[in-house]
């Protein structure tokens, strides 16, 4: 299926195998850079290093025999799928002895991977959700206004509307207090289009509930447009693209792109500063991996900030599942804490379930002078 919501994320990262381990399997297919064969190939030594890997792992007999049965039925989906396959990333999640098998089509490309652990390794699935807004482009001049949904790379046409508006009065011909008439005309019935524009776009934000709206027009119209909008639109607002109604999709898919990769830039490097403005007054945040844990475990976190590929072992407690850098016990009910091979995706997942945001923040950032992990606190403690 193909990656769409949170919620399948959240569902994802709550299967658990309890003595049995999961494979989690990443695979770059962008046919853009690499031929057929080259995905081939790499996903030949991706299987080839970690059945190495697995031999070298102390386990179960049953635990062995299932991960070896996880990497056989990867290996048969892909020779059945892979020639075909029209996104560039997968990801597939399997627990052979539990029956357990899912996969996803990716839109971005993940670094090839395979791990083993107690469930899914969700975390680069979470980076790329991050990555998802829905937008609304509304193109339009005094001829035509178009709304586009652009949503996961991809750019449908919503709704159009003609205005056929005439630009100017006809040079000649007319008397001064005649062309003065017509002039109010045209103004009034450019309002009438231009209001019907804005009603048009918030029964769209309201059908298809973007997160953000982007204007394609000329500075008149839009100083024209704006204030029509209705507050949540002039709040959705985020910025301008060059073009024109008659523009093909693609061309507006790219414009749009090259707009919203500016303003996720733009957010992430606000919520860095507002994060660093917080740590060093001494306010409503912490940082570096065990305080992080620690908030994480007690649900205080309202924005959970990690550097992205970020990675390092810690443990978990398999009975609150609460997470720690380095205690062997667990801090709430004593019992012996078990290993996980990457804590920070352990962290991801934990302040998904709780309703936090993640923020996957690109190094290099502020945030690295913070140990690369960090939060942003609901309230005081
Ligand atoms: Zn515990």
């Amino acid at each position: 299926m193909k990656l769409l919501s949170r919620e399948q994320i959240e569902n994802l990262a709550k299967f658990k195998s309890n003595s049995l381990l999961t494979t989690s399997f990443y695979l770059d297919t962008s046919k853009n850079r690499m031929t057929k064969k080259e995905i081939q190939l790499s996903l030949k030594n991706l299987i080839r290093r970690n059945t190495k890997y697995l031999e070298k792992m102390s386990l179960s007999k049953e635990n062995r025999e299932s991960l070896a049965q996880d990497l056989e039925n990867i290996q048969k989906f892909c020779a059945r799928n892979l020639s075909a396959y029209n996104y560039v990333g997968l990801a597939i999640f399997s627990c052979s002895k539990k029956n357990f098998w899912q996969e996803f089509n990716l839109v971005n490309s993940p670094k090839n991977t395979i791990v083993f652990d107690q469930n899914p390794y969700v975390r680069p699935l979470s980076a790329f959700l991050g990555d998802y807004h829905r937008i609304c482009a509304l193109i339009i001049d005094r001829k035509e206004a178009k709304w586009y949904d652009i949503y996961m790379g991809e750019i449908a046409l919503l709704e159009n509307l003609k205005g056929d508006v005439p630009s100017k009065v006809k040079e000649g011909g007319w008397e001064g207090y005649e062309s003065k008439r017509i002039e109010r005309h045209i103004a009034s019935r450019l309002h009438r289009y231009f209001s019907t524009a804005a009603k048009t776009t918030f029964d769209l934000y309201n059908k298809n509930k973007f997160d953000w709206l982007f204007l394609g027009c000329s500075d008149e119209y839009a100083s024209e447009l704006k204030p029509l909008l209705h507050p949540y639109l002039k709040k959705g607002l985020k910025g301008r693209i060059k073009a024109k109604p008659s523009d093909s999709p693609s061309r507006l898919l790219k414009e749009s792109l090259d707009l919203k990769q500016k303003l996720k830039k733009q957010e992430k490097e606000d919520i860095v500063r507002r994060f660093i403005a917080e740590i060093e007054k001494g306010g409503l945040a912490t940082s570096g991996l065990k305080n992080t844990l620690r908030k994480l475990n007690r649900g205080e976190a309202q924005t959970l900030l990690v550097t992205r590929h970020f990675s390092k072992p810690g443990r978990i407690c398999p009975k609150c599942n609460l997470l720690f850098e380095d205690e062997l016990r667990c801090t709430s009910c004593q019992r012996k804490t078990e290993k996980v091979v990457d804590i920070i995706d352990e962290a991801v997942e934990a302040a998904m379930v709780k309703r936090s945001q993640v923020k996957h923040i690109n190094p290099p950032s502020g945030l690295r002078k913070y140990g690369d992990i960090g939060v942003l606190l609901r309230y005081k403690t």
